[in-house]
Order: C-alpha cells, then structure tokens, then sequence
C-alpha cells in the first residue's frame, strides 16, 4: 500500500481490502486481477470473481491515512494543496460483495479525515448513492457536531465514475451527476473508442435537484459540483494485451472540455503510441525495435499491420494519423500534440 504514488491524478493510494469482479470491457486485461491470480498459482486464495470473498487488507494498513491526516500542515507548505487519497486501485468501493460494515469503516475513516480529498473512482457507479446514504447513516452517530460532518459528510469525498466507450458513459454519467460528492470526475481509461461528452460538461440543473439528493438548502460548492463534470482523465492501456486508443479520440475528449472550461488530465498513451509522435532515437532503441509492431485503423477498428521494416518505410507507405505502434507505456510517455495536459479541479469549482 502506497504513500507516494506513481498514478499521475493522486498523490497516495489506499486499499481498504483487495478482490472484484470484473463489470466492463475495461476490466478486460485488470492488473489488479493479474496481479491476485499469480498469488493464487503460489497456493493463496483467489479475489476476483462473483462469489469470492475478498480480503480485508491489515489494521496498520488502516491506519496510514490517519498519518497523512496528521502531517496535513507539512503536505500543504510543500505543495500548497491537500493531499490527494485514490480509494482502491485493487478493488472497487462499491462491490456489491464487499461487506456493508467494511464499507463503513472505510467512511469512518474518511470522516476522520478531513484534511485529505478521497477520490473514489468505481466502475459501479448506480450502486453508489445508496451505499453512500448507507454508510452516511450508519457512521453519523459518531461524528455528528464535528464542524466538517455538519457541513457536509461528502466535503471530502470526490467520486468518480470509469466509463470505456459512448454506452457506458451515456449509462453512468447521468448517475454519477446525481451522487453526493464534494467534485465528480470521469476518468476514461483504457480509452476504448470514441466519446463525446456534450451537456454532460455543461452546468446546467441536474436530476440531483429532482429527486432531493442534493437540495437548494446545501452549501454552494455541493450544489455547484452537482450540476457538471467536474473534471476529465484519460489515458490509454498498458499491459501486455493493450488495446490501442486512436489519437482523434483524445484530442476530441481534450477539445470538449476546453471548450466548456473543464480540466482535462491526459494520463497516458499506454502501449501504443501514434506513428506521428515518433522520433528516431525511440525506433533506434534495441529494446523497442524487437517489441515493435503495427496497428492500423481501418474504417472502425485496429488491424495489425505486422511488423513493418519501419525505418525505411517511415517516410513511406504509413499514414502517420492512423497508425499506432507498439512501444511500451514508457516510451509511449504522456505527451498529446507535443505537450503534457495536466488539469485539476480548482477549489474554486469544488
Ligand atoms: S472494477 Fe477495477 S479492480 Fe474491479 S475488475 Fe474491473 S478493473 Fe479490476
């Protein structure tokens, strides 16, 4: 379990417990599932799937955000932010399978933490309203009258929602909008086609308002973060059996969110990285060279080109836009268009 943390949107991780099942074509290739069935192959048990019971993760483990709440004062003069705490990168906050008291612990946590912004990121975003309220009801005894419980129990608490192609995000947005949360972010990693976003970036009045989750009565930065995204990730996959993500779909993703004034994080290219963004030093690398191979994209999908004899044909018969090849998560690196892209809700938003 990490203090510091190598994903690019969150300063540290935390895994209350550990196991899932997989719900969406981006679990395809989990890593965190990968990562339990090689522990099973050594004779542990297994996490992942309906039915298998998942670990609570230890009692010292818990008790590091406690610590990082502490050193709030130290996080905040180095950074000048709060510290950001991703909510299970092995695991889903809002398993079905989890138990209903671990999930509560998990929020007796997070209320005694009100230094640190928790980003829970799900891909079971319907289920979260009501586990929210649940957990809410059943923790409240114990911090009401404290200052920020009263305030809000979600001041925070960032939710967000991982949404792969169009159905999914015109599934789980409209649910994400109406959910309690201090800001709502989709994250839309491993970005597996095309996605316009539209009036979801627009703040206008949601379903929140309608069905009395979120009341006019509540402070302005509840009401103002209920209305919109709050904020966009996205990245492409890594791992052995990536999929690649075609650059115009990014960029679209980028352009939207400019347009309607929402910060857009590119996270990173994964495997596969446009033929256009290569440079020679990256195609002479020994290590890649063996690796490299090509996708193209044809009318709606990637087929493979093989493995071309790239350097003489770099100049050749490859249509730079269209063309994806494989160099490693590394290589591929986190430029789109020549820059980085690294936005964030301000606290203006939230
Ligand atoms: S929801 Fe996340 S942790 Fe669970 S199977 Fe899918 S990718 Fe893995």
């Amino acid at each position: 379990m990490s203090g510091e943390s190598k994903i690019e949107w969150t300063d540290s991780t935390f895994n209350p417990w550990i196991g899932c099942t997989k719900v969406s074509p981006g679990c395809d290739h989990c890593y965190a599932e990968a990562w339990d069935r090689r522990f099973a192959e050594s004779g542990h048990a297994m996490h992942w799937g309906t039915g298998k019971a998942r670990r609570r993760t230890s009692e010292s483990n818990w008790r590091q955000p406690v610590r990082w709440n502490a050193a709030h004062d130290a996080f905040l003069a180095e950074h000048g932010r709060r510290r950001r705490v991703f909510c299970a990168s092995l695991a889903d906050v809002f398993d079905n399978e989890v138990p209903d008291h671990w999930r509560w612990d998990l929020f007796r946590v997070i209320a005694a933490t009100p230094n640190l912004d928790w980003l829970l990121l799900t891909k079971r975003i319907g289920n979260a309203l009501k586990m929210l309220n649940e957990a809410a009801a059943a923790v409240e005894d114990d911090f009401v009258g404290a200052s920020t419980w009263d305030r809000s129990p979600w001041a925070n608490v960032w939710i967000g929602a991982t949404v792969v192609n169009q159905e999914e995000a015109d599934r789980d947005i409209p649910k994400l909008l109406d959910t309690p949360a201090a800001a709502r972010f989709i994250s839309i990693e491993p970005m597996l086609g095309d996605i316009r976003l539209g009036s979801f970036l627009q703040r206008s009045p949601s379903a929140a308002f309608a069905n009395g989750c979120v009341t006019p009565d509540m402070p302005a930065w509840t009401r103002i973060g209920a209305t919109a995204i709050d904020w966009v990730i996205c990245g492409g996959e890594s791992g052995r059996h990536a999929r690649p993500m075609h650059p115009d779909w990014a960029r679209s993703l980028r352009d939207e969110c400019s347009a309607a004034g929402v910060p857009f994080l590119f996270k990173q290219w994964g495997e596969w990285l446009p033929w256009h963004h290569f440079t020679d030093a990256r195609i002479d690398d020994p290590h890649e060279r063996t690796r490299f191979v090509t996708r193209e994209w044809l009318d709606d999908r990637w087929i493979d080109v093989g493995r071309p004899n790239f350097w003489d044909s770099k100049d050749g018969d490859i249509d730079d836009m269209q063309c994806v090849g494989r160099v490693g998560k590394k290589a591929a690196g986190r430029q789109l268009d020549g820059r980085e892209w690294n936005g964030f809700p301000t606290e203006a938003a939230r």
